[in-house]
């Protein structure tokens, strides 16, 4: 074979290398235009590219050409101790392994660096023809550019995916921060698992320290739809295989297919809960990468639902005022809202009224804040005393009391405040062996018949008891149009 001849094919091959640079980073399209090139200037019978798929441990055929043009092939060759040998010799041993005569026959490794990518195979059993030693060392170089392209390719594509997944992690990080309650946390979470993993399906479980419990939350899966999950696992016992199986620390394979696999959510080595991962429906392994990322999601995961979860404390205590243990300002609204729906459904009427202490400035001045407290706390006893069980009261603020009085007729309602100004005024406080009496003011106002919604409710109530201060005090009110007029 003349030099220039020579050099000329190595030139054509050496175009291999552009392909992978200037062609749209899709592995399958470049190794079709790659085999291409191969087959026109090599001219055997039969060549084609198989990739290694280190994970499954399967050879993968991924492009075929022939005489009839260029295919994607679809068969696997696994690899075991009964695989042809020279397949394994050629994945990474040696260089090549060649038949010359009778049909060649050929396998050529493709690598970058030191990792095995793939196998190059070439042959002429169809023509019968052999190889020659210049075909060999061209085929040589042509896997070599290969292996360098793919791995090039491979970088590439592998920063792409992980700036995709974490600029995935930090919106979620943002989604996350925006929303305060519990489930909607957890909803954000299994969403994102699915929309940026190759996962089907995710579970979250959470750990519930007071009863002890593993208890399901929900799942989410392909089919976008979120169900609850009512399982419940006693920690106690550690006889269910399920906690027995997510009490481990550290991510793990549910089973032995690779199918299913629970990361721990975890707050400082505490355990708070876990996320199981499965791909049982299409029966496909879940990908080590993915489950990298997994435990990167479970890192944000268990942090924020920890977070939620001590709003939800925080949102349970902020229910009750700290000095009275009264409702606050923020339930008794939302309660009342509920009641004010209840109210319409059922017809009937409900009662607000502001309850306000009279000159209550004046205790603090002459003696002292703490004597103030007492009042505001004698004050809350005396109203839940006084009121029915389905009556609602709490402290609005200040000096300032709510009470509701759900299906209460005029009549019943001046029944309770009658018997609550009395029990007020019969009240005193003994202050440095002196007794010392106090009084309110109250405002009322009914639903429906004063007002349509919760707000002109409150405006109504308030503007009673602006009258019953400005008539002198130690009074209740009750809401009328004139009110308005004046
Ligand atoms: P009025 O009869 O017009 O209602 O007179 P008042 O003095 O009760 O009205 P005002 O709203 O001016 O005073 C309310 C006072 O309640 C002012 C504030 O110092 C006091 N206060 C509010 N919250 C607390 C509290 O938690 N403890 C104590 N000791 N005082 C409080
Ligand atoms: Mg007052």
């Amino acid at each position: 074979m003349a030099k220039e001849s020579l050099n000329k094919y190595s030139e054509k091959l050496r175009k291999v290398s552009k392909i992978f640079r200037y062609t749209e980073p899709d592995l399958e399209e470049i190794l079709k235009q790659v085999l291409a090139i191969g087959f026109s200037t090599l001219r055997f019978d039969w060549m084609e590219i198989l990739l290694w798929d280190s994970e499954r441990k399967v050879l993968e055929v991924k492009v075929v050409a022939e005489k009839d043009g260029i295919m994607e092939g679809e068969e696997e060759i696994f690899i075991s101790e009964k695989t042809d040998p020279r397949i394994i010799v050629g994945l990474g041993r040696e260089k090549c392994i060649v038949r010359k005569k009778k049909g060649a026959e050929g396998f050529f490794s493709i690598k970058s660096g030191n990792k095995i990518l793939g196998v190059l195979g070439i042959n002429n059993r169809l023509s019968g023809r052999n190889i020659k030693e210049w075909q060999i060392s061209l085929l040589k170089e042509y896997a070599e550019e290969i292996g360098v392209g793919i791995g090039n390719l491979e970088l590439l594509l592998k920063e792409q995916m992980q700036a995709d997944k974490f600029k995935a992690l930090s919106k979620i990080g943002m989604a996350l921060v925006g929303q305060l309650k519990l489930e909607n946390r957890i909803k954000i979470i299994l969403r994102s698992v699915i929309k940026h993993l190759s996962i089907e399906r995710v579970k979250l479980y959470l750990v519930n320290e007071e009863k002890k419990v593993l208890q399901g939350t929900m799942s989410f899966d392909l089919r976008g739809k979120f169900h609850v999950l009512k399982e419940v696992y006693s920690l106690k016992k550690k006889t269910h295989p399920e906690v027995f199986m997510v009490m481990k620390k550290e991510a793990q394979e549910v089973g032995s297919f690779g199918l299913v696999f629970s990361i721990p959510l975890k707050v400082e080595k505490k355990i708070v809960g876990f996320l199981v991962a499965d791909n049982i429906f299409s029966r496909e392994r879940i990908k080590k990468e993915d489950i990298e990322y997994l435990k990167l999601f479970a890192q944000q995961a268990s942090v924020s639902i920890e977070n939620a979860r001590l709003f939800n404390d925080v949102e349970r205590l902020s229910l009750t005022d700290g000095l009275t243990g009264l409702y606050t300002n923020r339930y008794f609204r939302k309660r009342l809202g509920d009641e004010i729906v209840r109210t319409t459904r059922l017809k009937t009427k409900l009662a607000l009224a502001i309850i306000d202490i009279d000159y209550f400035k004046s205790y603090n001045d002459s003696y002292g804040h703490m004597v103030g407290d007492r009042v505001l706390v004698d004050l809350a006893g005396i109203i839940m005393k006084n009121i029915r069980q389905v009556d609602f009261a709490a402290r609005y603020g200040g000096d300032e009391f709510v009470v509701f009085f759900p299906s209460t007729s005029l009549e019943g309602v001046q029944i309770v405040t009658f018997r609550l100004l009395r029990a007020i005024r019969k009240h005193y406080f003994l202050i440095s062996g002196k007794k010392i009496g106090v009084s309110v003011s109250m405002g009322f106002a009914i639903y429906p018949s004063n007002a349509r919604n919760k707000e002109a409710l409150f405006r109504k109530a308030d503007k009673a008891l602006y009258r019953a201060k400005s008539q002198g005090r130690n009074q209740a009110c009750f809401y009328s149009e004139t009110l308005d007029k004046k």
